[in-house]
């Protein structure tokens, strides 16, 4: 496999394995957001990703179980790219049982509902999404490019396509002013959308990023550890 720049990937794909299909972040602009800075985003050719799945089978033989698409963004490529890809990766590893990609709503949004059952028909297991907040300031503030009604409607197309959906807030990343909105309003968007699994980050200010100069400026407050304690508190209720 030829990984190009650091490779990121959800805590539950430790045991995956990694193949790049995207370098990079098509959206690249969410101000905490450091993962991929220094990559100028681009999608693979269909052949390099097969000849990194034939690299692995030599590697792996028949072990491999779960996949993940690396980098940002994955379910923007063309849905009849996808669907070779995957297919592809279950000819080479028959054992696959999961196969799972990143998809933020503003990229889910451009399939459509048929395109979303093709994906998971293929065998398309799961999206890992970085919804962050369903609060419509913050969404704005960090440049997330999605409203939470936009969230709401990407999050439930994956759900009705029956590919399984992971959403990831960001505890903190509304700072101090905008905490008990971020809890909350995240809340009321994560019960109307109902996601197979829910995973809580927490905001840390990442050198290079645009929070990260708003955090040293003091226009930024970070959460204290009671503040942090009384947003999870909220977010859960
Ligand atoms: S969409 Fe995801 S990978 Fe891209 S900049 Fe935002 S947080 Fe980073």
């Amino acid at each position: 496999m030829r990984y190009e720049g650091v490779v990121y990937r959800p805590p539950s794909e430790a045991g995956s394995l990694l193949i790049q299909a995207t370098i990079g972040c098509p959206h690249n602009q969410c101000t905490f957001c450091g993962m991929y800075k220094e990559k100028e985003f681009r999608i693979r050719s269909i052949a390099e990703i097969k000849e990194d799945l034939n690299q692995a089978k030599k590697v792996y033989s028949n072990t491999v179980e779960t996949l993940f698409f690396p980098d940002g963004n994955t379910i923007l490529m063309k849905t009849s790219d996808l669907v070779e890809i995957i297919h592809y990766a279950k000819e080479t590893f028959p054992g696959l049982q999961r196969i799972t990609m990143y998809g933020s709503s503003k990229y889910i949004l451009r399939k459509s509902d048929e395109e979303l059952l093709l994906l998971q028909n293929s065998g398309l297991t799961r999206i890992h999404s970085g919804m962050e907040s369903g609060d419509d300031i913050v969404l704005k503030q960090i440049c997330k490019g999605a409203s939470a009604k936009e969230t709401i409607l990407a999050g439930r197309k994956v759900k009705k396509a029956g590919i399984e959906l992971s959403e990831y807030v960001m505890l903190g990343i509304g700072g101090r002013e905008r905490s008990r909105d971020h809890a909350r309003n995240s809340a009321k968007a994560l019960n109307q959308i109902n996601p197979d699994f829910i995973r809580l980050r927490t905001f840390i200010p990442m050198s290079g990023t645009q929070l990260y100069e708003e955090y040293l400026q003091g226009t930024f407050r970070l959460l204290n550890a009671h503040d942090a304690l009384q947003e999870t508190r909220l977010l859960k209720s």
